[in-house]
């Protein structure tokens, strides 16, 4: 029942129900792969499966979904299931967290069914945060599991990469994709697009499919394809759309991002149209990409994506929002 809400990971859990059946679960896991791919989900599930009481599961990785345990886990509160996670406001996992963790397993599992517990954001674990935790891992309580859920294993501390199993996921194929787009109801006439932008990873396609992102891209692009754009009116109206996302910085830096990456794909595709010399470019942008690539000439596009890039950058290292909208748009409509 519960696994079939898992697109597009098969393979994993059938490597899961394997380590099942032969009684080789290990006692942590690292999750590495894109962003929204599916990590977080699929521990969700994988930790429910495990502690899970119905007998129909005794010999396999499977949530029933109606046993008390299926219900406490939906609840967030089985006494031996725990989920963390880095706080929206902060840069890192703090150590508080990770103490209130392992003091917690070093109880007995209250259901006897061992304990779960789920660290999302394991890229940020700060040292003191990692070291704290590596003791735990390196005498693990027994019946015990961890699922650390990170980007890459080069994001870990190698003490505890070394702990942990790893399970990589893939990006979803154009078939699993499109199974995703049924189940969320995601119109056909969008797919293709966020399908292409997405990169395969449905989080990232459920974040894109935002109307209001698209109807910003829009006026964005009309602004940047004047012959002289206003650089404040456009930091402005950018800004005011960033804050729409919600009063939580986390969220607002989130928008920014969807921005920046509309913004790039449309410039790459600029440049595709400008060094193949396309007169009439197709598709839904062809009015603007033939418009823009009159105007601007190929470096200057570069040098626009570079700007982009550098402002992604200063996204990520906790630049002030207001700042590196303004210092992207000066140099974008100075060049444009
Ligand atoms: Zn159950």
């Amino acid at each position: 029942m519960s696994w079939q809400r898992i697109i597009g990971h098969q393979p994993v859990i059938d490597a899961f129900q394997r380590a099942r059946a032969r009684g080789r679960l290990a006692h942590a896991y690292l999750f590495t792969g894109p962003a929204g791919v599916g990590k977080r989900l699929f521990a969700g599930e994988l930790a429910k499966a495990i502690l899970c009481e119905s007998d129909a599961n005794r010999d396999k990785i499977e949530a029933c979904d109606q046993c008390p345990a299926c219900a406490l886990v939906d609840a967030g509160t089985h006494p031996d299931w725990q989920a963390l996670a880095r706080p929206e406001d902060k840069n890192v996992v703090p150590i508080e967290l990770m103490q209130e963790l392992c003091q917690t397993f070093a109880l007995k599992s209250a259901r006897g069914k061992g304990k779960v517990a789920i660290l999302d954001d394991a890229d940020d674990l700060s040292a003191e945060a990692a070291n704290c935790f590596l003791k735990t891992l390196e005498e693990p309580p027994l019946g015990s599991i961890f699922i650390l859920v990170g980007s890459s294993p080069e994001r870990q501390m190698a003490t505890i990469r070394s702990r942990c199993q790893l399970v990589r996921f893939r990006p979803l194929d154009a078939e699993a994709m499109n199974a995703w787009f049924d189940q969320h109801g995601i119109e056909s006439h969008q797919r293709a697009r966020l399908t292409k932008l997405s990169g395969g990873s449905p989080g990232q396609a459920l974040a894109l499919a935002d109307p209001e992102l698209w109807t910003f891209r829009q006026s964005l692009l009309t602004a940047l394809s004047q012959p002289q754009p206003d650089a404040v009116a456009l930091s402005k109206s950018w800004m005011e759309f960033i804050e729409e996302a919600g009063k939580d910085t986390a969220a607002q830096r989130r928008r920014c991002h969807l921005v920046l990456q509309l913004l790039m794909a449309f410039l790459e595709d600029a440049l595709a149209v400008s060094l193949a010399d396309l007169e009439k470019p197709a598709g839904e942008d062809a009015v603007f990409l033939a418009d823009f690539c009159r105007r601007v000439s190929e470096e200057t596009i570069l040098a626009m994506l570079d700007r982009c890039l550098e402002a992604e950058f200063h996204l990520d290292r906790y630049v002030q929002l207001a700042l590196a909208v303004e210092s992207l748009v000066d140099a974008l409509t100075a060049s444009a």
